[in-house]
């Protein structure tokens, strides 16, 4: 099937952030549209970085659908809906605004079962409840997931930081099950984890990689890094290395997707579209281009 041509009754939804341009979710959302022939298209947005709030109260009424939300908007996202989702508050962030015709916005955030719905397709048989989790992190990444796994049953979420107050400010705020390992408590914070999270930025842009002791982590633990550029980071290759199952963070991406396409397009992505293997020829394409 193929989308129908863009008409007065198109319906417009997007993501926003800053930079944008390297967003996959246009490619993954627009596959989407043309597969199942919607009448829909999602284009990126993106406003000067004090712009977000401007952006926003511009589209109040519904001329858009709705918009995914992306660094380092999210937050703000939160403060400017009317209606906000448990999960979402939770997460104190928002990566889902809906707009409504009565001028109203809701909030909404897909991240943690993005991450969850990850953990079931590419680690089969993990169990959030079957043990302590370890998340690397203490921002909006590490939040969401911490949030997500205690909302899952997750019996101790462990969170360790850089910058260890932020590990704590996280976990006070969320309470039980959320406990802070200091920042040089890596040893204490491995044993006996189901498995480990990367929700730090370190590697990206530069800074220094996460170095890991993956063997302190039961055999049958699972690694996974939210960050997938490039697909396989040195994180997961450690964790490859000694033994350990992963999961990419490019599995996140796709998952926390579907159910943004549903709330925009009022149907369920179609699961036969291969929308993994063209993000990851995309990101190919782009290696290729920044080697050239
Ligand atoms: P934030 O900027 O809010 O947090 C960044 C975190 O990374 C902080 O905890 C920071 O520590 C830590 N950090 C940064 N550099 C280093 C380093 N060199 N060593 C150790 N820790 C470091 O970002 P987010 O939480 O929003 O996002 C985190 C990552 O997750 C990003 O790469 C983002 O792209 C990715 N992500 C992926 C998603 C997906 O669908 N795959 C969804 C959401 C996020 P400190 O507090 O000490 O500064």
């Amino acid at each position: 099937m193929s989308r129908p041509p863009i008409s007065g009754a198109t319906t417009v939804a997007g993501v926003v952030g800053s930079p944008v341009r390297h967003s996959l979710s246009p490619l993954i959302q627009n596959a989407w549209l043309q597969a199942a022939g919607v009448d829909g298209v999602y284009v990126p947005f993106t406003p000067p970085a004090d712009g977000f709030d401007r952006l926003v109260r511009g589209l109040r009424g519904g001329a858009v659908r709705g918009l995914n939300v992306t660094l380092p908007f999210k937050e703000v996202a939160l403060a400017m809906a009317d209606r906000v989702s448990d999960r979402a508050k939770a997460a104190a962030a928002s990566n889902l605004l809906i707009f409504h015709g009565d001028g109203t916005i809701s909030a909404d955030n897909t991240d943690g079962t993005g991450l969850l719905a990850a953990f079931a397709a590419q680690a089969p048989g993990f169990d959030p409840k079957a043990g302590p989790v370890l998340i690397l992190g203490a921002g909006g990444a590490a939040r969401g997931a911490a949030a997500a796994l205690a909302a899952a049953g997750a019996r101790q979420v462990r969170l360790l930081n850089r910058t260890a107050a932020k590990a704590e400010a996280v976990a006070a705020a969320l309470g039980k099950p959320v406990v802070a390992f200091a920042a040089n408590e890596i040893a204490a914070a491995l044993m006996g984890v189901t498995a480990v999270i990367n929700a730090t930025s370190a590697g990206v842009a530069d800074s220094a990689e996460l170095d890991i002791p993956f063997e302190l982590a039961p055999r049958g633990a699972v690694a996974m890094d939210m960050v997938y550029t490039p697909l396989e980071t040195p994180f997961l290759a450690r964790a490859k290395a000694s033994g350990r199952r992963t999961v990419d963070g490019l599995e996140m991406l796709i998952r926390q997707a579907e159910p943004s396409f549903e709330a925009f397009y009022g149907q369920r992505p179609d699961p036969r579209v291969d929308v993994r293997a063209l993000a990851i020829a995309a990101l190919e394409a782009r290696k290729a281009e920044a080697q050239a």
